[in-house]
């Protein structure tokens, strides 16, 4: 699967927009998108190059959400410390590693956080009382 963004996508979303700046934003949602997509598929995003992971790898490999130790470099994920929905930036000074599974798990952390526990409580606790 490719995905990379390619050119006529882009021109598709630059039609029927003004600016540059919302342009951009709506390529950001994008791709947030594909990264929602892509968590928990065998490759899973690949958001930053394979050269900033290299780098955090050999400066340490420590998880940032577990703090065990990462045994494997194929199951280190690099992580964005200021999310990606946050404006962070994909660069390494805003890239940590992570396994892959914590990575999931923090971005199911995120979604919770981000949307609030309504659904996964009772409607109407009255109800339950009795
Ligand atoms: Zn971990």
């Amino acid at each position: 699967m490719n995905l990379r963004p390619d050119p006529e996508f882009e021109s598709l979303l630059s039609d029927n927009t003004s600016g540059k700046t919302r342009v951009e934003s709506r390529f950001e949602m994008w791709k947030e998108m594909l990264d929602e997509v892509m968590v928990g598929s065998e490759q899973g995003p690949r958001l930053f190059p394979r050269a900033v992971k290299d780098q955090l790898w050999s400066e340490g490999h420590t998880c940032a959400w577990c703090q065990q130790e990462i045994q494997d470099f194929d199951d280190a994920h690099v992580d964005h410390k200021v999310p990606y929905s946050k404006g962070g930036k994909t660069e390494k000074d805003n890239g940590q590693l992570m396994h892959r599974y914590c990575n999931q798990v923090k971005s199911a952390t995120e979604q919770v956080a981000s949307q609030g526990l309504a659904a996964a409580q009772p409607a109407d606790e009255a109800d339950l009382a009795v």
